[in-house]
C-alpha cells in the first residue's frame, strides 16, 4: 500500500491543511473511503498565489540550464516513487493498474523529461535590421503566477501536462486537482519538493471546483488560466477570464469520430475502436465514440466489435488481470448509464453492453463495455460526451458523407481515419476538424508532439514545444542603430524642425 500524503495542499513548500468542509477521496471499485482532507477556502488560495507571486522573480530570472537541471532531477524523484504514484492513481480513479504502471506515470515522467530538455530551446525569430536604422530583438518572455485546473481522469499526467510546461518557461503556478483525485498530484508537489525546485514555484490547493476553482481563477494576480474540463465549466472560467482580462488556455471536452472507410484493414480498425473506446473506462477526452464505417463493411465491424468487447475483463482495478475497471465514480457511472437508456428509449440497439455488471462488481461503479447502433446523428448520445465505455458505430455511403458526419458536432479535439488509400489518408488528415487526427491509429500521444482541441473543445495546446507559446509572451525590442537625433522620420510628424 502507497503512503498517502499526510496534508492536502502544499504552499510556500509546506504541506498545509484547509480550513474548509471535509471531502472524501472513495475508490470507486469497493465505494470504500481511502483517504479525506478539508477543502481549501478563499484565505489558502490568496496565501498560494501570494507564495507564487513571491516565488517569480528570482524563478523567472534563473537561466534555462538552471531550470533544466531541476526538472532532470524532479524525473529522478518520479522514477523513485513510480510504482506508488501508479498504486496510488489506480486507487483514487479506479483505473487498471496496468494503464496506471504502463500509461499514465510512465507518460508523465516522459513529459517531465521532455520539458527538463525543452526548457533549453525556447525557438524565436532572427535578430536583424528589419528597419535600415534599427535591431529588432524578440525576447520570449514568462508570464508570472499561472493559475490552473486539471480534472480527474489523468489526474498525475493533467498535473505534468499543466505545471512542466510552465516552470521550465519560468512561471510559478498554482495548480487545483479534481476535489475526488488530488493524491498525486500531492505526491508530485512532495517530488518537487525533494528536487529542489524552490517553495513557491509550485503549489496545490484542493477543493470543489464552484469555491476553491472560483477564488483561484477570479483573482487579478493571475496572469493566466489553464483550464482542462469539460466544456460547459471551460466557458464559465473563459467569463470571469474575460471580466479580468486574464489570458486563457482551454483544453475541453471530445466527442472523437472514427472513420472506417470500405478499404480498411478490418481487423485493425475493431481492434483499434475497442481498445480507444475503452481505454480509461472511456473516461478520455480524445477516446473513439462515433464509428462511422462504410455500409458495406458495417455488419463486419460491428461484429468483431461486440465479440472483442465482450473478452474485456472487468475486475478490481488492483490485478493486473484486469482489462476494465470501474468509472472514477458511482455519479459519473449514472450520468453514463442515464445517457445510454435515454439513447434506447429513443431508438438505439445495444449491440453488447447497455448496464451495469451484476454480481460481485455490482459494488463498485463499474458499467459493461457498450456498443450502440441505430443511433440517430441528431441525437444527445452521438453528440454530447460520454465519457464512459461506449461506442455508437453509424454506417455511410460515401466518404464525403464521412467526413460531414465526423464533423458534425460541436467538439474538435481529436479523430481518427481508417484506410489503405494514401490519398483518402490525407484528403480525411486535411478535412477532419480535430486537433489530432490519427491514421490507421486512434489514442497514442507522445511528448514532443501537441495535444489540444479546435470548435467547443477549446484553445492552446498541451505538450510539446507548443505550450510554450501559451505560456510565455513575446517581446520586440527595437534598438536605434543611428545615433542621430533627428530622426529622418520626424519629418513626417515636425517638417520644419
Ligand atoms: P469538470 O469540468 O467538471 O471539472 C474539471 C475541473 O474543474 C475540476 O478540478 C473541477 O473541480 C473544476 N471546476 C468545476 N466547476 C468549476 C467552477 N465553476 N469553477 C472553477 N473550477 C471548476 O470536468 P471533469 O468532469 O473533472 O473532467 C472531465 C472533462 O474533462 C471532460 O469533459 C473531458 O473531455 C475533459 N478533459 C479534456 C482534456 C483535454 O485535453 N481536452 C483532457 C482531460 C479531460
Amino acid at each position: 500500500m502507497p503512503t498517502y500524503p499526510p496534508s492536502s495542499s502544499y504552499i510556500a513548500g509546506e504541506l498545509g491543511v484547509g480550513g474548509g468542509s471535509e471531502l472524501p477521496v472513495v475508490d470507486p471499485s469497493t465505494g470504500a473511503v481511502i483517504w479525506t482532507y478539508r477543502a481549501d477556502g478563499s484565505a489558502s488560495v490568496a496565501a498560494a498565489i501570494e507564495a507564487a507571486a513571491d516565488a517569480y522573480p528570482d524563478w523567472s530570472a534563473t537561466t534555462p540550464a538552471e531550470r533544466s537541471k531541476a526538472l532532470q532531477t524532479l524525473e529522478t524523484e518520479l522514477e523513485w516513487i513510480a510504482e506508488e504514484l501508479a498504486q496510488t492513481e489506480t486507487a483514487q480513479t479506479g483505473k487498471p493498474i496496468r494503464l496506471s504502471r504502463e500509461f499514465d506515470v510512465p507518460g508523465s515522467i516522459d513529459n517531465v523529461a521532455f520539458f527538463a530538455g525543452a526548457a533549453r530551446h525556447l525557438e524565436g525569430k532572427a535578430s536583424g535590421e528589419y528597419s535600415a536604422d534599427h535591431t529588432s530583438t524578440i525576447r520570449r518572455e514568462s508570464l508570472g503566477v499561472i493559475g490552473s485546473i486539471a480534472p480527474w481522469n489523468y489526474p498525475l499526467q493533467m498535473a505534468v501536462w499543466k505545471v512542466l510546461p510552465a516552470i521550465a518557461a519560468g512561471n510559478t503556478i498554482v495548480l487545483k486537482p479534481a476535489e475526488n483525485t488530488p493524491l498525486t498530484t500531492l505526491m508530485f508537489a512532495e517530488a518537487c519538493e525533494r528536487a529542489g525546485i524552490p517553495a513557491g514555484v509550485v503549489n496545490i490547493v484542493n477543493g470543489p471546483g464552484p469555491e476553491t476553482g472560483q477564488a483561484l481563477i477570479s483573482s487579478p494576480r493571475i496572469a493566466m488560466t489553464s483550464f482542462t474540463g469539460s466544456t460547459a465549466v471551460g466557458r464559465q472560467i473563459a467569463s470571469v477570464a474575460a471580466g479580468n482580462g486574464t489570458r486563457l488556455h482551454l483544453e475541453l471536452g471530445g466527442k472523437a469520430p472514427f472513420v472506417v472507410f470500405d478499404d480498411a484493414d478490418l481487423d485493425a480498425a475493431v481492434r483499434g475502436a475497442v481498445a480507444a473506446s475503452l481505454i480509461n473506462t472511456g473516461q478520455d477526452c480524445t477516446a473513439a465514440t462515433r464509428a462511422y464505417v462504410h455500409h458495406s463493411r458495417f455488419d463486419e465491424f460491428v461484429a468483431g466489435v461486440a465479440e472483442l468487447m465482450k473478452k474485456v475483463r472487468l475486475g478490481a482495478p488492483t490485478d493486473p488481470e484486469t482489462d476494465q475497471g470501474p468509472l472514477v465514480s458511482f455519479k459519473q457511472r449514472d450520468r453514463v448509464a442515464a445517457m445510454v437508456d435515454r439513447a434506447i428509449r429513443d431508438g438505439a440497439t445495444a449491440v453488447t453492453g447497455g448496464r451495469a455488471p451484476e454480481g460481485e462488481l455490482a459494488a463498485g461503479a463499474y458499467y459493461e463495455p457498450t456498443l450502440l447502433v441505430g443511433a440517430d446523428q441528431r441525437s444527445e448520445i452521438v453528440q454530447d460526451e460520454t465519457f464512459g465505455p461506449v461506442l455508437v458505430a453509424l454506417p455511410f455511403d460515401s466518404d464525403d458523407e464521412a467526413i460531414r458526419l465526423a464533423n458534425d458536432v460541436p467538439f474538435g479535439l481529436a479523430a481518427s481515419a481508417w484506410t489503405r488509400d494514401v490519398f483518402r489518408a490525407q484528403t480525411a488528415a486535411r478535412s477532419l476538424a480535430a486537433g489530432t487526427v490519427w491514421i490507421n491509429d486512434h489514442i497514442p500521444i507522445i511528448s514532443e508532439m501537441p495535444h489540444g482541441g479546435m470548435k467547443s473543445s477549446g484553445y492552446g495546446k498541451d505538450m510539446s514545444t507548443y505550450s510554450f507559446e501559451e505560456y510565455t509572451q513575446v517581446k520586440h525590442v527595437m534598438s536605434d542603430i543611428t545615433a542621430v537625433a533627428a530622426k529622418p522620420w520626424h519629418q513626417t510628424i515636425f517638417a520644419n524642425a
